[in-house]
């Protein structure tokens, strides 16, 4: 499994029949003058340096070289290279084998998403080279939610935005959508097409879905992953207004409100702290004014946003924590069930503290609706996804 980053590229050796990952690393600071590549392999780890200005293709040529070859050849058996790719647009609404025609509908796509398609393509460029015998394999992050009904995903701007440009919500995080909701569905103890889940995956970046029996009918990012919740630091919703104000009154060129709404807003913004959630509730519950005010309004929003769900699902089975703050942050999810009191959810304190660093679990008492915490395994969906497609072409 291969996600690439502008100047990152992680990767994982997983296996699709357990999700175990024997082999995994990632490169940083690619491209630049000090590019590393850190990784373990079962109990061993190691970090290396890699020359300056190294990219995508040196940290593939190492764990080809070193950790493939020399440690692990015997061990482990390659199959297919699983790639994440964020922007799908509306040409996939599945994974799907790479080839010539997938490239070039990614190309289409990077003007909906600059910053992380280049560097799927990128991780695909690399791969090509380094694993010519395997087949290539993306799964992206919009297509879970391609099933959203047109009310849902258009916009209220003219149509033809939408019809010309493609202009209309995406949404993000649906390979881990995909997991939690299974994991959840087994959990409750019956089939997925038969349960309605609103999951919250809530990372750097965060974004909630409403799932109805396995379908994702509403998410909160848009046709970029900067619309809906706060999140590290990026704004999430706020009125366009404000855009053409900065504009036209503050005199903000372009380039500068989309790094002011992406890099410098959220938690951040709000906190002039972080943009760390833990470090933010170590603040915050030191009396910091800011930290607490920026987790107020991540709570806030979140709990809205869950709140606004109970309309297309009408029932709700379950509600999912999930990804890094999810997983882990006993704060936020209590102060989340606090505001959703009206729909039923009462917090257990003691499960809800006792669930954390990659545990799962219910955190609600046997008496109300129910809440589960779920880790999310976004790389065990893409191993899955990529066996599943070269078996069928075989
Ligand atoms: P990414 O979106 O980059 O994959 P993660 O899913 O790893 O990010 O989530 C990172 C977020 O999770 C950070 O805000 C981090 O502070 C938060 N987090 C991790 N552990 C904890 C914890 N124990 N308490 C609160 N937040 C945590």
């Amino acid at each position: 499994m291969l996600n690439a980053g502008s100047s990152s590229l992680k990767f994982a050796v997983v296996d699709p029949q357990t999700g175990a990952q024997p082999l995994s690393g990632i490169g940083e600071s690619l491209g630049n003058n000090k590019p590393s590549v850190s990784w373990r392999y079962r109990d061993a780890r190691g970090e290396r340096a890699l020359e300056a200005g190294a990219a995508h293709g040196a940290v593939l040529g190492f764990l080809v070289g070193e950790l493939i070859t020399n440690m692990a050849a015997r061990d482990l058996q390659l199959v297919a290279v699983g790639h994440r790719v964020v922007h799908g647009g509306e040409y996939f609404s599945h994974s799907v084998l790479i080839d010539t025609s997938t490239v070039e509908a990614i190309e289409a796509c990077s003007a909906l998403a600059p910053l992380h398609n280049p560097a799927g393509l990128l991780g695909i460029r690399a791969a090509t080279e380094a694993f010519p015998q395997l087949p290539q394999v993306a799964v992206f992050d919009t297509a879970f939610h391609q099933t959203l009904p047109d009310y849902a995903y258009l916009y209220a701007l003219p149509h033809h935005l939408y019809s010309e440009h493609g202009i209309r919500r995406y949404g993000m995080h649906g390979t881990s959508y995909r997991f939690v909701c299974e994991r959840a569905a087994k959990l409750i103890g019956r089939p997925l097409e038969e349960v309605n889940i609103i999951a919250a995956h809530l990372g750097n970046g965060a974004s909630v879905a409403a799932i109805k029996g396995g379908i994702s009918v509403d998410t909160s990012m848009g046709m970029t992953p900067m619309e809906g919740l706060v999140m590290g630091t990026r704004c999430g919703d706020v009125d366009p207004g404000i855009l053409i104000h900065l504009a036209e009154s503050l005199h903000y060129a372009p380039a500068e409100i989309n790094r002011l709404l992406n890099r410098e807003s959220g938690l951040l913004g709000i906190s002039e702290l972080s943009n760390d959630c833990r470090a933010l509730v170590e603040a915050a519950l030191d009396g910091h004014r800011g930290a607490e005010l920026a987790l107020a309004l991540f709570c806030y929003r979140l709990a809205k946003y869950i709140a606004a769900y109970a309309v297309p699902l009408r029932r709700i089975d379950a509600l999912v924590f999930t990804g890094g703050i999810g997983e882990n942050s006993v704060y936020v999810r209590a102060k989340v069930l606090e505001w959703l009191g009206g729909f039923g959810y009462l917090l257990d304190e003691e499960n809800n503290r006792r669930i954390r660093a990659g545990a799962e679990g219910r955190i609600t008492r046997a008496d109300s609706s129910l809440a589960l915490v779920i880790p999310t395994n976004e790389e065990w969906i893409i191993a899955r996804d990529a066996l599943q497609l070269i078996e069928s072409r075989e």
